[in-house]
């Protein structure tokens, strides 16, 4: 068997979704276990609609609308998705009744984007002759902890997932990006999770390969939006290529890779609207190129934390004490330095602004804390980083040639990164500067 999983701008127009079709079509002798996104950008638009109707107002319009044209340009019954338009309006309903919004219902809202998905897709399917059906990967024995939004997979779910597939009929269509925890609620793994989702079943059912289908060449030198000029990658490690995910290279999503590492099963990552290309295969072994780094990636909107203690704590004491006091608080932490009394701790976006507040609110007992919200990470990954000298200096003169300050560098001991802070409003000059410097420059 395979796993083809398909991403929400593979899913994003009736014609996309027909392309997505033929693609499953050709490898039906393979077996694929399919696994896909929420069409197009409805998770976004989920969210947003379930912040509004926090404040009061319920508003499914934009989100039916943009699924009924689906369901007509593909010729299906809307009725395919209807119960769950509607109990995705009565939950709003309720939202707007209570004016809470907790992780727990953001995750049962942003769970219609993959349920309405892949009911429509599955019938799309039968539509062009491929027996089909949709599951929740939930009900397949995707179950994971409860940590809402974040969640991780329980470690024993392989054998009965794989039992499951075993009996259902080809062609399964699957949900990505969701799961359940034990007591039945309905979890979610993270923004761009259904990558993860895809390489779970594909370890689960020890698939002969996992194929991310994505709207660019594979993984590119730098996001093909800031600059037209990224190449695709034709390979990259394992290694390299969760480092590149891990810093915000929307190919992947951070965690996608460790099931398939452990069962050493390739991975491929490839162009829904340009099939023939090879795009990026991800090997164990690593590969190295003449140039001096990989691939350039940023990570948006992340918000940089100094905590300053006039007690003088020793600052791994103060260390210690923000992390712990931040992990409690379930906020991720990107990087992190310290001098003799500061630390600071760059921490993840999250779609709650407010989520922040009192984790802050209780580092100050350790101290004065100063918060930069709107910050980007700017990170250059590869193997060929390792050992290399003067590859801090020129990239720093890069970026100052186009007068941006970088702050907080860091490298970690794998060696595979260097990353450093900028502005959000700095993130286009500074990847375009690493980015020529990475093209045009050899080690
Ligand atoms: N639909 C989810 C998201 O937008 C999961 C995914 O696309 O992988 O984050
Ligand atoms: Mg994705």
């Amino acid at each position: 068997m395979i796993v083809m999983k398909f991403g929400g701008s593979s899913l994003a127009t009736a014609e996309k979704i027909r392309l997505c079709i033929s693609l499953v079509k050709n490898e039906l002798a393979r077996h694929p276990l399919v696994i896909l996104s929420a069409c197009g950008k409805t998770t976004d638009q989920l969210i947003a609609t379930a912040k509004a109707a926090k404040q009061g107002q319920v508003d499914t319009d934009a989100l039916e609308q943009y699924h009924r044209q689906l369901i007509d340009e593909l010729n299906l019954d809307y009725r395919v998705i209807e119960p769950l338009i509607s109990q995705l309006t009565t939950l709003l309903h309720g939202v707007s009744l209570l004016r809470e919004l907790t992780p727990r219902t953001m995750d049962h809202i942003m769970s219609f984007g993959e349920r309405i998905s892949t009911r429509l897709v599955a019938a799309a399917m039968a539509g062009e002759g491929v027996v089909a059906s949709a599951y929740n990967s939930f009900d397949l024995g995707l179950l994971t902890d409860s940590r809402h939004n974040n969640a991780i997979p329980l470690s024993s779910i392989e054998g009965e997932i794989k039992e499951q597939v075993g009996q259902i009929d080809p062609v399964p269509v699957v949900t990505g990006f969701l799961g359940k925890d034990q007591q039945g609620n309905i979890t979610t793994l993270g923004r761009g999770g259904s990558d993860f989702s895809a390489s779970i079943f594909g370890a689960a059912i020890d698939a002969e390969e996992v194929q991310i289908w994505t709207d660019v060449n594979g993984v590119m030198t730098c996001d093909p939006s800031v600059d037209g000029d990224a190449q695709s990658l034709p390979v990259l490690s394992f290694n390299e290529a969760s480092e590149l995910a891990y810093y915000g290279a929307e190919v992947l999503h951070p965690n996608t890779l460790i099931p398939a590492i452990r069962k050493h099963i390739p991975v491929r990552v490839l162009n829904t609207l340009n099939p023939t290309d090879p795009g990026t295969k991800i090997t164990v072994e690593p590969v190295r190129t003449e140039r001096f780094a990989k691939s350039i990636v940023y990570k948006e909107d992340v918000c940089l934390i100094n905590l300053t203690s006039p007690r003088l704590m020793s600052a791994v004491a103060l260390l210690s004490n923000a992390v712990s006091e931040l992990t409690r608080h379930e906020v991720g932490v990107h990087m992190a330095t310290t001098s003799e009394a500061t630390v600071s701790l760059v921490t993840d976006r999250h779609y709650d602004e407010a989520y922040l507040e009192e984790p802050i609110n209780n580092l100050r007992k350790y101290g004065e804390v100063e918060v930069e919200r709107k910050k980007a990470i700017i990170c250059a990954i590869g193997q060929e980083l390792k050992g290399q000298v003067g590859v801090l200096g020129k990239m720093f003169t890069a970026v100052a040639e186009k007068g941006i300050k970088a702050k907080m560098v860091s490298q970690s001991a794998s060696e595979l990164n260097i990353a450093f802070l900028v502005d959000n409003t700095e993130i286009e000059p500074a990847v375009r500067a690493l980015h020529a410097l990475l093209l045009n420059d050899r080690e």
